[in-house]
């Protein structure tokens, strides 16, 4: 065990790699973004930024994500000895086989945040942002990242991946879902070759669509991969379309529900889910 594997060390390496990437991408889009920014960009802003900084301390102050992570970080936490501390493979293969198996469970609780009617009360709030940048990829309710903690837990504890690899993963996730909702576009060349390996701004800007059958779409986190094996890939939007694609809910376009507290009581609330039932506009409600 080296130092990355003390909590302190965890913690300061999984904070620096979110404030880097969210400075560089906010940089790098603003050299070519793929839609306008608008006058209230920057109050949009201020307030993804709260609430992600709020999201993201909950979550690692609650003892349950210390449990999450730091007990994985065991080699058997609680006594419990999973299946990749039990046979004996190459440390790489681990560590692919835990990228494999936590990319393919971020996908699978997506797709549930999208069908579970409670669950999509909590991950509307992310999907309610008008415009999708760097600032939108932690804009997460705090109960949302741990009822996404409490589903991945059993699933380190059955794996027992290596505590370094699963810190590997958290790392990548929160660089590249930066990277991923960059009002950037890549063109379709490049966005054709490299969204083969990675899910890019072109293909998660869909899942960002406030047409339905676009929003319920492209669930990756960081492999495009399990879309196009599940069936659930809408192919990009490039030059024109994108830049005119209406984004966010159709339900929650009111300036007042993109404050810090209308986000945060925005699950308990019926207005906008009540009118979206209504219309037929949400099949998770
Ligand atoms: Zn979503």
């Amino acid at each position: 065990m080296n130092d990355t594997s003390s909590p302190d060390a965890a913690v300061q390496l999984y904070l620096g790699a979110l404030v880097f990437s969210l400075v560089a991408v906010f940089l790098v889009e603003s050299l070519r973004p793929a839609r306008a920014v608008g006058a209230d960009a920057p109050r949009r802003w201020a307030h993804n930024l709260l609430l992600a900084a709020l999201a993201t301390l909950t979550t690692l102050y609650t003892p349950l994500l210390f449990a999450v992570v730091f007990q994985a970080l065991g080699a058997e936490p609680w006594g419990f000895r999973g299946l990749l501390a039990r046979v004996e493979v190459p440390a790489w293969l681990a560590w692919v086989a835990t990228f494999m198996v936590l990319d393919v469970t971020g996908y699978t609780i997506h797709r549930l945040a999208h069908a579970v009617p409670w669950f999509w009360r909590l991950h509307a709030i992310h999907h309610s942002d008008l415009e999708m940048d760097a600032t939108t990829t932690h804009r997460h309710h705090p109960l949302e990242n741990l009822a996404t903690a409490a589903l991945t837990l059993p699933v380190l504890l059955l794996l027992g991946a290596p505590p370094l690899a699963v810190l590997g993963y958290s790392v990548a996730v929160t660089v590249f879902s930066t990277f991923s909702h960059a009002n950037l576009t890549l063109g379709p060349r490049v966005d054709g070759w490299l969204g083969r390996l990675l899910v890019t701004p072109d293909f998660h800007r869909m899942h960002h669509s406030a047409e339905r059958r676009f929003t319920d779409s492209n669930y990756g986190m960081l492999l495009p991969w399990w879309d196009h094996l599940f069936g659930t890939a809408s192919a990009p939007a490039h030059g024109d379309e994108a830049r005119r694609m209406q984004l966010g809910l159709e339900y929650f376009r009111a300036p007042a529900a993109q404050r810090l507290d209308r986000m945060l009581l925005q699950p308990f609330g019926h207005e906008g889910f009540d009118q979206a039932r209504a219309e037929g506009r949400s099949a998770a409600l």
